[in-house]
């Protein structure tokens, strides 16, 4: 077998949802039975780990730990710090099922060092969420819920759903075991909101059943939270999840005995007792036990009681006592050392701050300095990448009157590319999405992501591939008003942390600010362009104007001296115009001034931009380096041009038409700009004595 497709089945167990728990069995049995073929460690490590979890999630407790055993000495010994740290999490959960729980504290706490160590506060989160668990099993319920609590805010900053979701559960269950009734609603209410908030929850629809359902027992209904039961009961067997249906199995217990059934009570508790003694879960066992003593000495008076019964429930109440102390005794020990490391931690954390307000403060000053757009653009990705590794990153501009994403630049495979437009209704882009909701959106799982009013790209084209897990988007706004989109995509699951999100977001403020002065600056230069432009230009006929042609004939005179460059001008007036004006009027005459302009530019067009009217009914053509031919050839274009707009001239026109004369001066010899002005007016002059009408040549 190629480690490419072990590494894919590998990647399938550890990362696919939709698998059950016998499904991932199966294929890592499969790749477990292969196993003397495979020489590197890496691969062998992981192996061993994912088989091993998934025995652990089947019930098969004891040979669960032999394969986590084993994972951890090989990850050790080769320093697979990654694998290790998971499996450092697996052997914490199967110690604390087997009751061992100062081991499963140790194994916990190399696992939260590796995760701090690796930045992977997905995983530092459920770790500190199951040192929690550990702590509410010894019964230490206040640092239990201290460290919950730290868990929930953990991923709360980290909006990591799943595991705010599951340590909520847990408080719950604290607040139930202790008898809190108010923490417990309490709890139950913020499940509530994330499980209806966060759609890609709904695939743990049977931890969500069995919330209710406590919540019902803790308020007193007890039909209630059996019917939840069912329904719990229910999705646990489709997800093929043993525990989940032993606790729930439990917790029906809990409700029998509620209602005062306490036969049914005593039957469910023998029931899961077994269950839990085949699988190895003596904690459930214990509990399941204890239940059952509890009824038993609820149900028969103190009278009634058998000696031996009265003596087995009073050993276990001084066994409870005894390991009370015992586990404080051996908590104390390892707490010894997570003082010191959460202290470092807090340390870290102040020292992080301070270098990203730093790095803030620079990259503002930075990105207001610069005032060409695409410029900034590149400044923007190259300070971005200082501080935090991406692989995509998205700016667009908005129009509101368009309503289109526009000039949209994106960044990856260390290329700049233009994308394509996109309109704000388009319901598959997230960035569309942004500018209409007008707020940021952080997703660590894109292919999970549920939001209203939005259809991934894979519903609209089922077979498609997101790329980028981890998803960054803000608007870009500047005085209440979205000038564009900004956004940050990795490939990776849960890409960047609660610390990164922030420092995006003010970033992106900052981003908007620099964009807008640029986008402002770019506007101004066009405007002053323009207005340049237009002091150059003749309001009538939208040639250049007298003005400039005196700046360019300076300029050309003095690059043909330079260079060598014959000149040559084209002199056109029209002919008998004063006649045509008195005759036709004025308005009339401007529209052949319109007209022959127009003739002059399509025939000058790929031969010279030097098109100017001279004055009054009088154009000039500058020509610089060009061959005489092609000169005379533009000449004869433009009277024919004229001709064949077919003006009428009834009053004095040559066969009743307007006309044109043209003059056309070739200069030698070095001349300035006074004798080009003069030789122009000549070669005209020639061709209106000649008869009008025509076009003349002459070589200074
Ligand atoms: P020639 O064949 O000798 O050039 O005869 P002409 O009538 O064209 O003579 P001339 O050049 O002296 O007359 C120019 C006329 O052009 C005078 C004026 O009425 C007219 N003209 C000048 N500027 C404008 C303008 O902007 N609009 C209009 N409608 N007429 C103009
Ligand atoms: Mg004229």
């Amino acid at each position: 077998m190629e480690i490419t497709e072990i590494n894919l089945i590998n990647d399938q167990v550890e990362n696919q949802e939709g698998l059950s728990g016998s499904e991932k069995l199966t294929m890592m049995q499969a790749l477990y039975d292969r196993i003397e073929a495979i020489k590197e460690p890496a691969v062998l490590a992981r192996i061993l780990y994912n088989y091993g979890a998934a025995l652990y999630y089947n019930g098969n407790t004891e040979r669960a730990y032999q394969m986590a055993l084993d994972a951890y000495k090989m990850a050790d010994e080769h320093d697979l710090d990654d694998i290790k740290m998971k499996v450092c999490n697996l052997l914490g959960s199967i110690n604390s099922g087997m009751s061992r729980h100062a081991l499963g504290l140790d194994y916990y706490h190399q696992a939260l060092q590796l995760a701090i160590a690796r930045g992977n506060t997905a995983l530092k989160g459920s770790l500190i969420n199951n040192i929690a668990i550990l702590y509410s099993l010894m019964k230490m319920y206040d640092r239990a819920r201290a460290y919950f609590l730290e868990s929930q805010e953990l991923s709360q900053k980290d909006y990591n759903y799943f595991n705010y979701f599951m340590t909520t559960h847990n408080l719950l269950d604290l607040a139930l075991e202790q008898n809190e009734k108010d923490r417990v609603v309490f709890h139950y209410e913020e499940a509530k909101e994330v499980y209806t908030l966060k759609k890609d929850l709904h695939r743990y629809k049977g931890t969500w059943h069995l919330i209710e359902a406590k919540y019902y027992r803790a308020i007193g209904d007890y039909d209630a939270a059996l019917e939840k039961l069912e329904e719990t009961m229910n999705a646990f067997l489709v997800d093929d999840d043993g525990n989940g249906i032993s606790e729930a199995h439990l917790e029906k217990a809990k409700n029998y005995l509620g209602k005062g059934d306490f036969e049914a009570a005593c039957a469910v508790c023998v029931t899961v007792a077994e269950e839990s003694r085949e699988k190895g879960n003596y904690e459930l066992e214990r509990e399941s036990l204890k239940l059952y003593l509890t009824i038993q000495k609820q149900l028969l008076s103190d009278q009634v009681l058998k000696d031996p019964d009265r003596m087995a429930i009073r050993l276990i109440e001084l066994d409870d006592l005894l390991l009370k102390n015992l586990f404080e005794v051996s908590v104390y020990q390892i707490e010894e050392n997570l003082e010191v490391e959460l202290r470092r931690e807090s340390r870290e954390r102040s020292d992080r701050l301070i270098e990203n307000m730093r790095f803030i403060y620079e990259i503002s000053k930075e990105l207001s300095s610069e005032q060409d757009y695409h410029a900034l653009i590149k400044l923007i990705i190259e300070k971005l990448k200082s501080f935090v590794s991406f692989d995509a990153l998205v700016i667009g501009l908005y129009d509101p009157e368009r309503a289109l994403i526009y000039d949209r630049v994106a960044y990856h495979n260390d290329k700049i590319e233009n994308s394509f437009e996109v309109s704000v209704e388009n319901k598959s882009s997230l960035a569309a999405w942004v500018i209409r909701h007008n707020r940021d959106i952080y997703t660590g799982r894109n292919s999970h992501l549920a939001i209203d009013d939005f259809e991934p790209v894979q519903m609209n084209f089922p077979g498609m591939k997101i790329p980028y897990e981890t998803v960054y988007y803000a608007p870009l706004v500047v005085e209440q008003s979205i000038i564009g989109v900004f956004s940050l995509q990795k490939y990776e699951v849960n890409g960047l942390d609660s610390y990164q999100i922030e420092m995006l977001r003010a970033i992106a403020s900052y981003v908007a600010i620099a964009i807008n002065n640029a986008l402002k600056t770019q506007k101004m230069q066009l405007l002053n362009e323009e207005l340049a432009n237009q002091s150059r230009r003749d309001g009538l006929s939208g040639l250049l104007n007298r003005r400039a042609l005196n700046d360019d004939l300076m300029h050309l005179v003095s690059i043909g001296k330079e260079d060598a460059l014959s000149l040559a001008t084209i002199m056109c007036d029209i002919d008998y115009f004063k006649e045509f004006n008195d005759y036709y009027g004025h308005v009339e005459g401007d529209d052949v001034i319109r007209q022959v302009s127009e003739v002059l530019m399509h025939s000058a067009e790929d031969m010279t931009p030097y098109v100017y009217r001279y004055g009054g009914d009088e154009f000039l053509m500058l020509f610089i380096g060009k061959d005489e031919e092609a000169v005379h050839s533009v000449g004869i274009n433009i009277l024919n041009g004229v001709k064949q707009r077919n003006i009428q001239h009834l009053e004095k026109g040559i066969e009743g038409m307007v006309t044109v004369s043209i003059g056309i001066a070739f200069f030698d010899a070095l001349i300035d700009e006074d004798d080009v002005l003069k030789g122009a007016d000549t070669a005209l002059y020639a061709s209106k004595r000649k008869g009008r009408n025509r076009v003349r040549a002459i070589h200074f």
